[in-house]
Parts: C-alpha cells; structure tokens; sequence
C-alpha cells in the first residue's frame, strides 16, 4: 500500500527538492527521505555566479522552501550525510554514516561535480571552484579582497563569473583552451558573439591557450601558460566543465554511461529506481537520441516527471530543452537542441546586440539562440515543439510575429 513505502530520493537539490514537493503534491503519503551530502537544504544554483557573487542577492532567498515546508510535508531532509552505496538486492542505500536506508522506490539526483584541472599548484589557497554554496560563499568573500581575477575556462559559469567580478570592478583575465568560447554549446558564430560582449566589458579575453599551472608561495600569486606566459594574479577560478556523480552507485550493477542511463520514463535499468537532472543520460523520444543536460530547466522538470513515473504515471518526458545565461546586463537564452542542423537564419540585428538566431535543418527549427529578446524565444519554442515547415525569409522578417508560425 502507497501509504506504507518509503521513497528515498538521493541528491537534495534541484532535481531532488522538485521531486520531493510534486510526490507530496500529488498525494503521496507514505515516507520520503531526501539525502544530500550537502549541508543545506535544496537552493538554486543560478544566482551563485551572477547575483550572489555580486553582492546583490541575499543568500536567503536562494533555498527553494523555507525548513517550515519539509517539516509541515514530513519530507525526512538528511542533509550533510553522502550515499556511499547502492545494493538493489537489498533495495537499500548505504550511508556515510554507516546507515542503510531500505527504500520501495529510489530517484537518483546527484547532479554532477565541479571538473578539477589537474595541474601543478591546482591546490593552492586562492585557487576556486564554483558548484555550491559553500563554494560561492568562499569565493564572495575573496572577490572582496581581490584586484586581478583570473578565471580558467570559458563555459557558461567562467563567463558568468567574470561578468560579476568586472561588476564588482575587479581586473579580469578569461584563458580559454579552445578557439571560441560555448562554441559547443551555441556554436562558433554565436561563440564569437559573447567573446565580444566580454571583451567591450574589459575582459582580457584569450583563447587557445593551455594553464600549464598555478605558482605561489603561500597562496596563488601567477597563472602559468604552456608558452611560458605568466599572469598576475590574486585569485584564480576553474570552471572547466563538470561530470556526474555517480562514484557512489559503483558496484551496483546499474547501467552508467555519461551518467545514469535512463528511458523517456526517467527508469534506470534497475526495477523501481529512476534518475533525473544533471545526472541522468535519457532518451528523448521525439529526437530519437539520449541527452544529458545540465541545465535548471531541465533538471527541474525531469525531477517532477521522475515523481510522476514514481507515483505510476505513464507520461514520456520530451521536452524542447532551454537555459539562460546572465552577463552583465545581457541575458543570453537558448531553446532546442542544434546539432544536425543544417544552417542559421538571423532575425534583428546581432551587431546591436538584440536578435534571435535559428538553427534550422531543412525548413525545421531545431533550435533558438536569443540575446535580450525573450518573447521571441518562447515563440521559437513553440516552433521546435510544433516542427512546421519554416520559410527562411519570413522567420528574419521581423514584421511577422513568430508566434504565428506555430499555429
Ligand atoms: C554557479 C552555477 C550557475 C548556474 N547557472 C545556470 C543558469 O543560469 N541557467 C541554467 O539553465 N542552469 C544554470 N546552472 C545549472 C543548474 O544549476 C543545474 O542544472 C542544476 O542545479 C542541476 O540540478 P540537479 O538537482 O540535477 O543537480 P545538483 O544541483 O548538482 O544537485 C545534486 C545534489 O546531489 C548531491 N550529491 C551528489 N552525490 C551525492 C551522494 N553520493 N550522496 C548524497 N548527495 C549527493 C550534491 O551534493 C548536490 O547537492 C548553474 C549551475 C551552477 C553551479
């Protein structure tokens, strides 16, 4: 009976809280427990690299539900406590405490982990990673003290970071390994588009370069390049890409690859656990491919669909993907999923820095880069969802609006 089983959910963040909230919401009355190797309760990332490292967003604000909420939903919270194993035989969970949790159902939503960079001096005081709030915290309150930042890797969370400590008035230098910043994500073009607006806000902005490592004596004083170049410095953050956290699930016979394989139903291989968020590797059945995505959006959603499925629902996750981004006063959006595709179409003007650019492969928009125009993203969206043919020329007309061509 419902009532009488004990769903664990492993990960108490995003992917995590949402799950937890919607099996209450849709009635679940039997026990939940939400373990998290972090201390605090499930709070939102997104602000870390932008408000929050500014000054400008109090901390309180970041948690998705005051203490009162898990207590009033008799959500059992263990926060500060990791999952050290899974023994599906057992249907339990083992704890760092040295706990096992007996669980009838099990959500996976460990997320993923900062990427070190494995140089000499990467220990060194001074040098930052950027994933939690203890992270955040630690690097608010260097960034007070610090004149001359240098951040490593220009992915989303490197560009977010320096856009806040130029906010904050610091020096930055930005080293990039590749050749275009997010090329991977939004591709070159769209690349060289933010590698811009960084450089006018007087990033020092370099690509193509290897950190061959970090000197100092007591704390990091210099970055280190393969040609010998050295950067002053007062503190250095990484941000060089992130991978699941799925250590603990070694041994478990659960099928990983890039993650946790799961289905369009957030099943893993194994019966009656499921994963979702940035941990989980799915099928997305509209696109006929597994994807990893390790967006908010995403991991919110996946998190309420996993609930869904938990609770014995039958409703296959396949949404358009979407994420943002802040820098400065920008804020950059981008909905689908490019890859295939075949060409882009530009509507409005990227030199004035205000437009939407469709990657289309055919007559089809398989995906939507915006910058400061975010009707025209949800609009674009629409578009993916409904996959009509397009005319290229009508999609730049900016005389025509978008929503339209969805109907
Ligand atoms: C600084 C920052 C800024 C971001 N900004 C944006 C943005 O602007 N837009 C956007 O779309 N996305 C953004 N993201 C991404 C977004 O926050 C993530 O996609 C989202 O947090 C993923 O949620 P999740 O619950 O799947 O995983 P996570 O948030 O990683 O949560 C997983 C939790 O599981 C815990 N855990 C891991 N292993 C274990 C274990 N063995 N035992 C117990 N607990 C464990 C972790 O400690 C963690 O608390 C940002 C991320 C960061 C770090």
């Amino acid at each position: 009976m419902a009532g009488a089983e004990t769903y664990v959910i492993v990960g108490a963040n995003l992917a995590g809280g949402r799950a937890a909230e919607a099996l209450r919401a849709r009635g679940f009355a039997g026990r939940i427990v939400l373990v998290g190797e972090e201390p605090d309760r499930p709070y939102e990332r997104p602000p870390l690299s932008k408000g929050y490292l500014q000054g400008a967003y109090p901390e309180e604000k970041l948690f998705l539900r005051p203490q009162s909420y898990y207590d009033e939903y008799a959500i059992e919270l263990r926060l500060g406590v990791r999952a050290t194993g899974l023994e599906p035989a057992e249907r339990s969970v083992a704890l760092a405490s040295g706990e096992r949790l007996r669980y009838d159902k099990l959500l996976i939503a460990t997320g993923t982990q900062a990427r070190r960079l494995d140089v000499p001096g990467g220990d060194l005081e001074g040098v930052y990673a950027l994933r939690t709030l203890r992270d955040a915290r630690r690097l608010a309150a260097a960034l007070q003290q610090a004149q001359r930042v240098v951040v490593v890797g220009a992915g989303f969370i490197g560009l977010e970071v320096a856009a806040s400590a130029r906010v904050r008035g610091c020096a930055v230098t930005v080293l990039e390994a590749a050749a275009v910043p997010l090329a991977h994500a939004v591709g070159a073009e769209l690349g060289q588009v933010c590698a811009a607006i960084h450089r006018d806000h007087g990033v020092d902005l370099r690509v193509s370069c290897a950190v061959q490592g970090f000197r100092g004596s007591e704390r990091v004083e210099q970055v280190v390049l393969a040609d010998s170049t050295a950067i002053a410095c007062d503190i250095v953050v990484v941000g060089v890409g992130v991978t699941p956290a799925v250590a603990w699930l070694a041994g478990s016979g659960i099928a990983l690859e890039n993650g946790v394989l799961v289905n369009e139903y957030t099943e893993t291989s194994l019966p009656d656990v499921y994963a979702a968020g940035d941990v989980a590797n799915w099928w997305h059945p509209r696109w006929g491919q597994r994807l990893r995505v390790e967006h908010y959006d995403n991991a919110q959603h996946q998190g309420l669909a996993a609930a869904r499925t938990m609770l014995g629902e039958r409703e296959p996750y396949a949404p358009v993907p979407y994420f943002w981004s802040d820098q400065y006063d920008l804020t950059l959006q981008y909905v689908g999923y490019a890859p295939g595709s075949d060409r882009m179409v530009v509507r409005g003007s990227v030199a004035a820095r205000s437009f939407t650019a469709f990657s289309l492969r055919g007559d089809r928009v398989r995906a939507a880069f915006s910058l400061g125009r975010p009707r025209e993203l949800m609009a674009a969206r629409q578009l993916i969802r409904a996959q009509k043919p397009v005319d290229a020329a009508v999609l730049a007309d900016e005389g025509v609006e978008l929503r339209t061509l969805a109907r």
